[in-house]
Formats: structure tokens, sequence, C-alpha cells
């Protein structure tokens, strides 16, 4: 029988800590990163370690929005999270925080809803038997603790600091005790593995019918030239 896991994904955490990505490969600027991979790869990992089979029953992702009463626009944020429930299969938790005059980056919330969904999952019989934590956070740690009394697994997924150390004491979970079962893994690392690359293919253009190449994924290809005479109608 294979190991249930479920990934729970601190949206903020993972936000910031992309850059570490970027930086492992060399794209300071940025570059896309396979969000329908990313869980499926620490996964991998846990079940390499265990030698063991294991299932990824859930992917679970927590993030804040700041609310339709502020002047942010957020129609990007939104679009992003869309992408990540419905192309990537994402179990999305995302709560709307008024931000007034912040930057809306409240991170109370985040912690809190994982928290609970981690520990009410843990309590469930069979929910999961390991729950892998992308997102390091010294707040998590009681929380851990309890879920791993309850007899969950708990892997813990984090980034490494400026200079390729390890994070250091007092912000990251990896120096506590008794809050995870298995040696902490990087997502750093990972870089290579979780980067997008996209393939690229003919694919049929849905206004004239004509084929081009093209590296996008989305459900309607239009070719460059219909392309282009849409975005000279709507201007
Ligand atoms: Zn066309």
């Amino acid at each position: 029988m294979s190991l249930k896991a479920m990934v729970f994904i601190d949206g903020a955490w993972l936000y910031r800590n992309r850059t570490s990505i970027f930086a492992k490969l060399g794209a300071e600027n940025g570059c896309e990163i396979d969000y329908a991979k990313l869980p499926r790869v620490f996964c991998e990992d846990v079940a390499n370690h265990l030698d063991e089979d294991v299932d990824l029953v859930r992917t679970n992702y927590f993030d804040t929005i700041p609310s339709a009463r502020s002047s942010f626009s957020t129609s990007k944020q939104r679009a992003f999270y869309d992408f990540l429930e419905k192309s990537c299969g994402y179990e999305m938790e995302i709560h709307e925080i008024d931000v007034g005059g912040t930057d809306g980056h409240d991170e109370t919330w985040v912690k809190m809803a994982l928290g609970s969904s981690l520990m009410f999952y843990a309590a469930m019989p069979s929910a999961f038997d390991a729950a892998i934590l992308i997102g390091d956070d010294v707040i998590y740690a009681p929380m851990l603790r309890r879920a791993r009394l309850l007899g969950r697994r708990i892997q813990l997924v984090t980034a490494y600091a400026a200079g390729g150390v390890p994070p250091a004491i007092g912000t990251s979970l990896i120096w506590k005790s008794r809050v995870s079962d298995f040696p902490p893994l990087y997502i750093d690392d990972h870089a290579e593995d979780v980067r997008l690359v996209r393939e690229s293919v003919m694919r049929v253009c849905k206004q004239c019918g004509r084929e081009e190449e093209t590296t996008w994924a989305g459900p309607d290809f239009f070719c460059s030239n219909c392309r282009s005479k849409r975005s000279i109608r709507v201007s």
C-alpha cells in the first residue's frame, strides 16, 4: 500500500522564496515555475527517502488577496489563483484582506489557515500519512508537533539563505525539535526540476485555421497575424 501525502503550500512564503529558484538558475529576472509539477517533485523525494510508493492526494494552497474595496488591481493575482486551481488541481484557500494603506502582505491569515487545515486533515482518520509543508516559519512548530502526535509524518521544504547557507536559527523550522520526520528539503536544490520548460508545438489558429509554431499551452490558440489584428481592433 502506498503512503498518502498531502502538500500544504504557504503561498506568501513561496512567493518570497521563488527568488532563490531564480538565483539558482541564474535567471535573476525571473523564469516560469511549473506549478503543476512542484508538489510532485517533493513527493518523489519522500518516496525515494522511504523507498515506498507515495500517492499525492491533494495540494492545499493558502494566500491572501486585497479586498475589492481597495484600490489595488487584483486581476493578475486572481488569474494566477484560478490557474493554480483549474490547471494545476490545487485546493485553494484565499482570504480577502482589507489592506487599506498597507501593501497587503498580511501573512497571519495564511499561517492560521494553513495550520488549521493541516491539523484538521491530520485528525481525520486516513486523510493523509505524511504532510509536505512548503513554507518555513517557526510559527508552525506547535502545530507540527501536534500533527506528529497524531501519528502523521512531516516533511519540511525550505530555501537556502543568501550565500547558499541554511536559513538562520530563530527563523527556520529546521532547527526546531520534534517538528519533522525527514531531513529538510531545499526548494533551490530542485530549481531545475520546477522550472517550466515550454515545448514548441504546431497549433491551428482558432480564427483563420493557419498552423503556426507556438509555446502557448492555453485552450484557444490564435496565430500572430490574428493576434495583431485583434489588438488593433481593441485599441
Ligand atoms: Zn490566425
